[in-house]
């Protein structure tokens, strides 16, 4: 007979590792089945976020960031330095130990409340069972089944049509993360939020970076005085972003890589030396449920789930990135937080107005609620206020004036715009 948990919980990112930490804290038998590996093929816990995707770019963001400020910011500080250099291979290597001191640290959290970490490959099979898969071979290793199961397989990169990734030269966020080096022209495709985190990483480093993104709106969702302010900015720095340029293929040529794309309706073509691909993301979803599961995925790959993350199927839930709303990493715990007090019979609750969204460039931009645009749109009366950093004492101390504070609240009662 199989293994019977209360919990089983597929995905260990910061949706998966959180909802199982908190269901074992409520006293509810629980595992985790997570496939993730680390650089040299170990099980590596904490999903995209903590091995490849905030905290690695994190690290690099700053590292980049320290060495432009030494070269650009601190003569005004009267310090100065000669020979200023980068060596990639050591920033590598702290960004290397970060990541994995944070990933251990979740293995020894499990062990602490008692969770049941298993490698593989989790399918939701009838009967809330679960097939663990190995992850290279696809064979069975063994199978499990609980009176709860909580789906939080997270995303992964799209990937452009004809555009393959190569692993070197076209490569997703994971690749850009790796560079060995510092490719002297790249090109990053999509000029969402991760196309302009790692454009800024590799651009301070001394990169010359292009951003193609197909929309004629810079940072379309972003409150519209904050993206013109940040998009002149960018543009100070170096980056150069072009608008309304539609990306159709990447072919090798005699200096490296040649991408096609088309703005203005004219064919246009830039030579690089590396592509990052960042388009988006779509739910990791592919194989994980069989076809007798009785869960079932829209026509892009989400999980289906009402406001309380419960499935079609009793007892099966689904949480973070691959379900519906924004892909960030504490939207995806919260989720976790609250299934875990629903399945122990409390009263869970996220409030979608409320999530943070940060975007870690120089300056950042971070926002909570709703923007003037979206309230204009859905018609609420509103009035707003705005602080530059320029006027501020403790900005002109840290000679980091960029930028603003915008307020936007509610015309009649002052609340905030959520
Ligand atoms: P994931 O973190 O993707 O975890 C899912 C885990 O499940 C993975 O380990 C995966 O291998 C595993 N898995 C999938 N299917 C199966 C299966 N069938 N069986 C077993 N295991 C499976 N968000 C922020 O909030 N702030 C940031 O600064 C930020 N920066 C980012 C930078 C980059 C470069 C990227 C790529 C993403 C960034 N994000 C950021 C987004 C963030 O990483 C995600 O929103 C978050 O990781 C989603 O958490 P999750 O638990 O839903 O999924
Ligand atoms: P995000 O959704 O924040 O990850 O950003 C991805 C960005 O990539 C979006 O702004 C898209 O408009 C952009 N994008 C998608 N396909 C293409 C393409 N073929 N060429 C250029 N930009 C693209």
């Amino acid at each position: 007979m199989a293994d019977l948990f209360d919990v089983i919980v597929i995905g260990g990112g910061p949706g998966g590792y959180v909802a199982a930490i908190r269901c074992a804290q409520l006293g509810l038998s629980t595992a985790c089945i997570d496939e993730q590996k680390d650089s040299e093929g170990n099980p590596s816990l904490g999903g995209t976020c903590l091995n490849v995707g905030c905290i690695p770019s994190k690290a690099l963001l700053d590292s980049s960031e320290q060495y432009h400020r030494l070269q650009h910011q601190f003569g005004a500080h009267g310090i100065s330095a000669d020979n200023v250099s980068i060596d990639v291979s050591k920033m590598q290597a702290r960004k290397h130990e970060i990541v994995k001191n944070l990933t251990s640290g979740i293995g020894v959290l499990f062990k602490a409340n008692q969770i049941t970490a298993i490698h593989g490959f989790g399918r939701l099979m009838a009967d809330k069972h679960v097939a663990v898969l190995d992850p290279e071979t696809g064979k069975l290793k063994q199978t499990i089944s609980a009176r709860n199961i909580i789906l939080a397989p997270g995303s992964i990169p799209v990937e452009l049509p004809g555009i393959p990734f190569d692993d070197e030269f076209v490569v997703d966020s994971t690749g850009a993360l790796a560079f060995d080096k510092v490719p002297q022209r790249l090109g990053v495709i999509g000029a969402g939020v991760i196309g302009l985190e790692l454009g800024s990483v590799w651009s301070r480093l001394g990169s010359k970076v292009v951003l193609l993104e197909a929309m004629d709106k810079f940072l379309a969702t972003v409150d519209h005085q904050i993206s013109r302010e940040a998009a002149r900015q960018f543009k100070k720095q170096g980056l150069d972003i072009r608008l309304g340029a539609m990306v159709k293929k990447v072919t090798s040529s005699p200096n490296g890589l040649e991408i096609s794309y088309e703005q203005k309706r004219k064919q246009h073509k830039l030579e690089v030396d590396r592509v990052v691909v960042a388009v988006g993301r779509k739910p990791a979803t592919d194989g994980l449920l069989a076809a007798d599961c009785g869960v079932g995925t829209d026509a892009r790959g989400f999980i289906e789930v009402d406001e309380r993350c419960l499935t079609s199927e009793d007892g099966i839930w689904a949480i973070g990135d691959a379900v519906r709303g924004p892909m960030l990493a504490h939207k995806s715990s919260e989720e976790g937080v609250a299934v875990a007090e629903r399945i122990a019979g409390g009263v869970g609750h996220v409030d979608f107005n409320t999530v943070p969204w940060v975007i870690y460039t120089s300056p950042e931009i971070a926002w909570v609620g709703k923007t003037e645009n979206e309230c204009k749109e859905a018609g609420i009366p509103i009035k707003t206020g705005s602080f530059p950093f320029a006027a501020t004492g403790r900005a002109k101390a840290m000679e980091d004036t960029v930028g603003m504070v915008k307020m936007v609240a509610h015309a009649e009662t002052d609340r905030r715009s959520a």
